[in-house]
């Protein structure tokens, strides 16, 4: 493959989506090119599954299985069926001539058509100390840094009140003394099966309607600066970890506003489909859906993609 030759199709992103998408191209014989990126929104490749420990409801896999495994399965087979995979982010794309030119380390490639399935990053909340215990007690993965000495038989914390927050506290509770959630409603919008999860469990405790004002500490993390809104009351609570769980923005700063956002900068697309404003350029996955956010939806917008490629490039010729 050359860098001057036109691709039929680019994949930018790693995820469930882009792998997804990847099968369904090379199976099309469309001999698709795929970023996978590196480290890129901060996430490695293969995207957020290789944040996390068990996946149990991907379809087909009757036994759980780790969500880093998951994806190098994923990888293995967007190969096999003839995928050329490049570890490269791509820094920019321009969308506003055909063909397409996506921009990444090694240099600019030419495509006639892009799926875009960068997924999301978790977010941040800006709180004073963040930036000085970033690291050294606040996490955003407690998976990948919740087992490390540090935090073993410590009070640990997690802010948030959905799905990631719940996985997250109880994966926490194995390690620390105990699991604070601060919760800044009074309902967690995880599923109902999670909330039982965390219910359940004797060294998670909720404290609801509490959010963050300071990470306080000296070399390390010691201590958050919380404020009860329905008290009214600000305290200091112990924490040795602290772990965010508070959503995800979507990775598109790459695309330099080149195609339709909502407000959270999830891309929009038709109705039912893939397809953006921009014809031959569609997004598929977390970088687009802000309600189901499951691996399962992302493959199979992964695959709407591809086929959405395959009709638009075969009404070309
Ligand atoms: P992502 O998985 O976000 O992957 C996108 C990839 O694109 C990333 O690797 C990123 O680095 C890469 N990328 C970004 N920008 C660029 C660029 N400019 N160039 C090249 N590459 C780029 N869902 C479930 O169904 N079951 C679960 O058990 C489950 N557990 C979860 C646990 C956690 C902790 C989290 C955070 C999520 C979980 N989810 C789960 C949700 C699931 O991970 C996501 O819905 C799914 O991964 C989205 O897939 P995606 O392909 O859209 O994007
Ligand atoms: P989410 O569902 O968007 O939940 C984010 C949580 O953080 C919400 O409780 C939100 O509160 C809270 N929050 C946001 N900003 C905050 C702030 N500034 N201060 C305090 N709290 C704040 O995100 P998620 O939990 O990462 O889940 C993302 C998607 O992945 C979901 O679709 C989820 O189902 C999926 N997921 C699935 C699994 C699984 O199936 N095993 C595991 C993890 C994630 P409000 O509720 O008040 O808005």
């Amino acid at each position: 493959m050359s860098e001057t030759e036109t691709q039929k199709v680019i994949i930018i992103g790693s995820g469930p989506a882009g792998h997804t998408a990847a099968v369904y191209a090379a199976r099309a014989e469309l001999s698709p090119l795929l970023f996978e990126g590196f480290m890129a929104g901060g996430v490695a490749a293969g995207g957020q599954l290789t944040t996390t420990t068990e996946v149990e409801n991907f379809p087909g896999l009757p036994e759980p299985i780790g969500g880093p495994d998951l994806m190098i399965k994923m990888r293995e087979q967007s190969v096999r069926y003839g995928t050329t995979i490049k570890t490269e982010t791509v820094a920019r794309v321009d969308l506003s001539t055909r063909p397409f030119t996506v921009t990444a380390d090694s240099g600019e490639y030419k495509t006639e058509t892009v799926i875009i399935a960068t997924g999301a990053t978790a977010k941040r909340l800006g709180i004073k100390g963040e930036e000085e215990y970033w690291q050294k007690g606040i996490s955003a993965c407690a998976v990948c840094d919740g087992g490390l000495p540090v935090f073993r038989d410590k009070p640990l914390v997690v802010i948030g009140g959905g799905d990631t927050a719940c996985e997250e506290a109880s994966y926490l509770s194995k390690f620390g003394s105990s699991v604070s959630m601060l919760v800044r409603r009074n309902v967690l919008r995880a599923s109902q099966a999670m909330q039982n999860r965390v219910q359940k469990n004797e060294k998670i405790h909720i404290l609801w309607e509490t959010e963050a004002l300071e990470a306080v500490g000296e070399q390390f993390l010691t201590g958050i600066r919380v404020i009860d809104k329905k008290a009214k009351e600000e305290r200091i609570i112990e924490a040795s970890g602290l772990f965010y769980a508070v959503g995800h923005k979507p990775n598109t700063d790459f695309l330099a506003d080149q195609l339709d956002a909502d407000k959270e900068g999830y891309l929009i697309t038709e109705p039912n489909s893939t397809k953006t404003a921009i014809p031959g350029v569609f997004a598929c996955g977390d970088v687009r859906d802000k309600v189901y956010r499951q691996a399962v939806t992302a493959a199979g917008m992964g695959c709407m993609a591809a086929l959405e490629a395959e009709r638009f490039l075969a009404d070309q010729e």
